[in-house]
């Protein structure tokens, strides 16, 4: 069932802009309620459809460099609209603790310390989507995948992506958060002490990120990354730009890419990352009281 889904998909894609009456027809009424929820995705033209919104249903991907805070965003709005997030990492580490076939066939090629190829993550990842569907999943947010053009078109063939959210930093106040990261040597606890203000200029606003700082206990235990050295983190934000823009343009092209720049910290930047997406302010609510 899911696979001829999948086929239908492929071979039909559902735009809203389809040169197909009958099919715009079918889609009208469905893109009217999505315009209620999701008006200024559909203000772009040509909009992409969007399913039910009653249905719920999400498939979303979240694109960001690292340090940005990606999944700790993808992480509330996965709560936020009950749909799972998705880490590709962490589905590799469970397939890798799991049994059968693909299981190992990974873990030969981790202990031989090879790289996990597109195909065999992207085997991962649909068997985790067929699953939660048949759990009677209603979407997923996806974090750490696609990071290449091919993983994108691969991705492609699988599953309807219909909104990818891309979330940008400024490039010195990145360096900077990451290069404040500590870890408690004791009980394994993420801070950071950065604290980032930066004056507005020239009529961009001001950015102020609080420190994250540790429990009085952890105080003498905190040890820095070996690879959060500065050279270290600017090799790494080159290498992951060099990658991902190519990406971004994929989605852009097909319009689904959503451009959010961090405003400040999470309490700055959560309910204007809200805002941008149109979820409404009752939602909002009832998740910062949760
Ligand atoms: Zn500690």
């Amino acid at each position: 069932m899911a696979a001829l889904r999948r086929l239908l998909r492929a071979s039909a894609p559902m735009y809203y802009h389809s040169q197909c009456t009958a099919q715009r027809r079918l889609f009208s009424s469905l893109a009217s309620e999505a315009e209620l929820r999701f008006p200024s995705l559909l203000n772009r033209s040509p909009p992409p459809v969007r399913r039910d919104p009653k249905e719920r249903s999400i498939q979303w991907v979240f694109l960001g460099c690292p340090g940005v805070g990606k999944g700790t965003y993808a992480s509330r709005l996965s709560q936020l609209l009950g749909v799972p997030h998705i880490a590709t990492g962490d589905l590799v580490r469970e397939e890798l603790n799991s049994s059968g076939p693909l299981a190992e066939e990974l873990r030969g090629i981790v202990n031989q310390g090879k790289l996990v190829s597109d195909e065999i993550i992207i085997n991962i990842l649909s068997k985790r989507l067929e699953g939660g569907e048949a759990k009677g999943e209603s979407g997923f947010i996806l974090d750490g995948f696609p990071r290449t053009v091919r993983q994108a078109e691969i991705l492609e063939g699988v599953t309807d992506i219909d909104l990818v959210i891309n979330l940008k930093l400024r490039e010195d106040i990145l360096v900077e958060k990451c290069l404040g990261r500590r870890i408690c040597s004791q009980c394994g606890g993420n801070f950071n002490v950065a604290s980032i203000e930066i004056k507005g200029e020239n009529g961009s606003p001001g950015i102020y990120m609080a420190p994250l700082l540790p429990p009085s206990g952890c105080t003498s235990k905190l040890i820095t990354r070996a690879d959060d050295t500065e050279e270290v983190v600017k090799e790494r934000l080159r290498i992951y730009n060099d990658m991902s823009l190519p990406v971004e343009e994929f989605y852009r092209r097909r319009e689904k890419l959503l451009e959010f720049d961090l405003p400040g910290g999470i309490p700055e930047s959560w309910p204007k990352l809200l805002h941008a997406l149109n979820l409404n302010e009752q939602d909002a609510k009832q998740s910062a009281a949760a």
